[in-house]
């Protein structure tokens, strides 16, 4: 099982080989300014298992977690396509709304709470962490 998707204009296709290890949204101020002012909703795969085509542009920046975040979109579209933490470059987040519909991958924990703004909505089955947690994204072994 594994997933496809694309960024808004279809410049930029990604192929998904595995199963996601963990689904996260985070509201930190920087995905907020990717998200419009929402949380980004991440899934994390292993690095091995994503690849794409069309040309993506890299950034990066310090996290708010001390850690450097590298993240990729879609130049002509602006879509956010993928992103992942120096700390652990062996996962790649594949943000969910690139990912083709109808799947299955829904948030398991909302991570930087703390920087949300007054109006989120949390969910509270869900488990919320105020910043990064502790480890993650969690093995799946
Ligand atoms: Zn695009
Ligand atoms: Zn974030």
């Amino acid at each position: 099982m594994g997933y496809t998707g694309r960024c808004a204009c279809d410049t930029v296709q990604v192929v998904i080989e595995a199963e996601a290890v963990s689904v996260r949204q985070c509201w930190c101020r920087h995905c907020q300014h990717l998200a419009a002012g929402n949380a980004t909703t991440n899934a994390f795969f292993p690095a091995e298992a994503v690849s794409t085509t069309g040309e993506l542009v890299w950034n990066s920046h310090k996290a708010d977690s001390g850690n450097e975040l590298h993240w990729a979109f879609c130049p002509q579209c602006g879509s956010q396509m993928l992103a992942y933490s120096t700390a652990r470059p062996q996962f790649r987040g594949v943000r969910v709304g690139a990912i083709d519909q109808p799947h299955d991958l829904a948030p398991q924990a909302i991570i930087w709470t703390s920087e949300a703004p007054a109006w989120a909505k949390l969910d509270p089955d869900l488990p919320h962490f105020a910043g990064q947690p502790p480890a993650a994204p969690p093995k799946t072994d």
